[in-house]
């Protein structure tokens, strides 16, 4: 790249390479929250956080965070990260992409010997993925107040979260407690982990929203019967009703995805009972998934739902007992002032930027809840992520950093 840019290109390159080692033999890139290999990886966050001048501490909620101190004691923290944890077999950037292009910021700044009004500090959130305890964004939450008090009893092989935040060393005694007030400003870099930057040749996508994650369980309850001896005309076949409706969902889901505000529903489990070759199915129950940028399309997708499903049974023979929302997550939307702050940071740095919603979920959501806090993508080969396959540029990570760069030096400004 011939951009002359206000970060370091290479040092983000050696970091990314030198995380990327520090995995499972023969399961490329595999650094699990609370593992062994986890520590390593942040062993080695921390003595580059304190190369770059950084007073690094673990916090109450298992966060690794490095402060560089502001001029202007007591005006508030300007924050910056993302995680460091992946999934098994994957991520090789997705996280640990945004933990050092925030680092690099840091280092951006010491290079220029520029200190800022505010206190600024890089994070890796700990556990943002769905960890070995069944649940995800463990850090952000934790960091926030918002960590469930009944999580921590949540145990796996012996030892429950609890613990293992204290291993890492965190002190879940005081989470319920805990609050950021001093965060002014909270920004956060990740690979899009679609492939909307890299088909329409964009650098950067900032993101205008994470959608909610809203999960749906249906139950559908048909009559077993003999597979041979049952005529046709005569069943009520839970699986073939079933069937429809994923059809009819994924129909429905791409009618509404084609309006504006992301949209996508998915059914990712099914089961089905007896589920034995010679009877006819008499049970099925399916889990939906579905993220809306915008909660009046959650709204109208189940309200829909409910509806079609009544419909459905009588025309299959079957019963169909209402929807039932185990989840059910608000979407967030980032901060309209640093939305355009992160454009004019693409601006100063040439980055061909355009507005997005993020379809997962990350730790700024969490973030967002109590502090203006806003996102911005990078590229990634494919858009492929959670897989062993999943790439990102080093040169797009660097134009990322110094969007971030140019963006935390103008929080410090306004804010
Ligand atoms: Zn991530």
């Amino acid at each position: 790249m011939s951009r002359n840019l206000p970060v370091n290109a290479n040092r983000i390159a050696e970091d990314i390479q030198a995380l990327a080692d520090i995995t499972e033999p023969g399961h490329p890139w595999t650094r699990r929250a609370f593992s062994p290999l986890f520590l390593e990886g942040r062993a080695y966050i921390d003595a580059r956080m304190k190369a770059a001048g950084l007073e690094t501490r673990i916090d109450a909620a298992g966060n690794l965070i490095g402060r560089r101190a502001g001029k202007r004691t007591g005006s508030g923290t300007i924050m910056v990260g993302s995680h460091s944890d992946t999934v098994p077999d994957g991520g090789r950037f997705d996280g640990i992409a945004g933990v050092i292009a925030a680092l690099e910021v840091a280092r951006a700044l010491s290079d220029q010997g520029i200190q800022l009004d505010h206190d600024l500090e890089i994070v890796d959130f700990l556990a943002e993925e769905v960890s070995i305890f069944g649940v995800s964004c463990i850090g952000s939450r934790g960091m926030t107040g918002q960590l469930p008090e009944t999580w921590l009893s949540r145990e796996t092989d012996g030892r429950d979260l609890a613990t293992a935040i204290r291993e890492v060393g965190g002190d879940p005694s005081t989470l319920p407690s805990q609050q950021r007030p001093d965060i002014k400003g909270f920004l956060e870099l990740h690979i899009e982990q679609g492939p909307v930057l890299e088909n329409e040749r964009k650098d950067i996508g900032i993101v205008t929203a994470i959608a909610g994650i809203t999960r749906i369980e249906i139950t559908v309850e048909g009559r077993a019967d003999h597979a041979g001896t049952t005529p046709m005309d005569s069943r009520a076949d839970a699986l073939v009703a079933a069937s429809q409706l994923v059809l009819d969902i994924q129909r429905a889901a791409a009618e509404r995805a084609k309006r504006p505000g992301h949209f996508a529903a998915t059914v990712g489990e099914f089961r089905i009972e007896p589920n034995a070759a010679n009877v006819v199915p008499s049970k099925a129950v399916l889990l939906i998934d579905g993220r809306a940028e915008i909660r009046n399309d959650m709204e109208a997708f189940c309200e829909w739902l409910d509806a079609h499903v009544i419909k459905l049974a009588i025309a299959h023979g079957v019963s169909i007992k209402s929807p039932v929302r185990v989840s059910d997550n608000f979407p967030t939307p980032g901060d309209a002032g640093l939305l355009k702050t992160l454009e004019g940071a693409c601006e100063t740095v040439g980055a061909r930027h355009r507005r997005m919603a993020s379809g997962a979920g990350h730790d700024t959501a969490w973030i967002a809840k109590v502090a203006p806090a806003a996102m911005i993508f990078v590229p990634c080969k494919e858009g492929r992520s959670h897989s062993a396959d999943e790439w990102a540029e080093n040169d797009d990570i660097a134009l990322g950093a110094a969007v971030l760069f140019e963006a935390v030096r103008e929080m410090d400004k306004q804010i």
